[in-house]
């Protein structure tokens, strides 16, 4: 019924068909090339975040002026 037991994965970089463990060593990648690849994508990630967050912006809590 089900054909779990032949599932591929496909490699989420150059979407070919890729081994599943133990026999492919770079899953989820194909090949090491598509790994470095990932790892280059990841490295600019945190290149990108933000450094300096503009001041932590907290709203007061309000005053009871509206009680009087
Ligand atoms: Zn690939």
């Amino acid at each position: 019924m089900s054909d779990s037991n032949n599932k591929r994965a496909k490699c989420p970089i150059c979407r070919k068909e890729v081994d599943l463990r133990p026999q492919n060593e770079f899953f989820p990648f194909c090949s090491s090339h598509c790994q470095m690849v990932d790892l280059g994508n990841w490295i600019n990630e945190e290149y990108r975040m933000p450094v300096g967050q503009s001041g932590t912006e907290r709203s007061l809590p309000p005053s009871d002026d509206e009680l009087n």
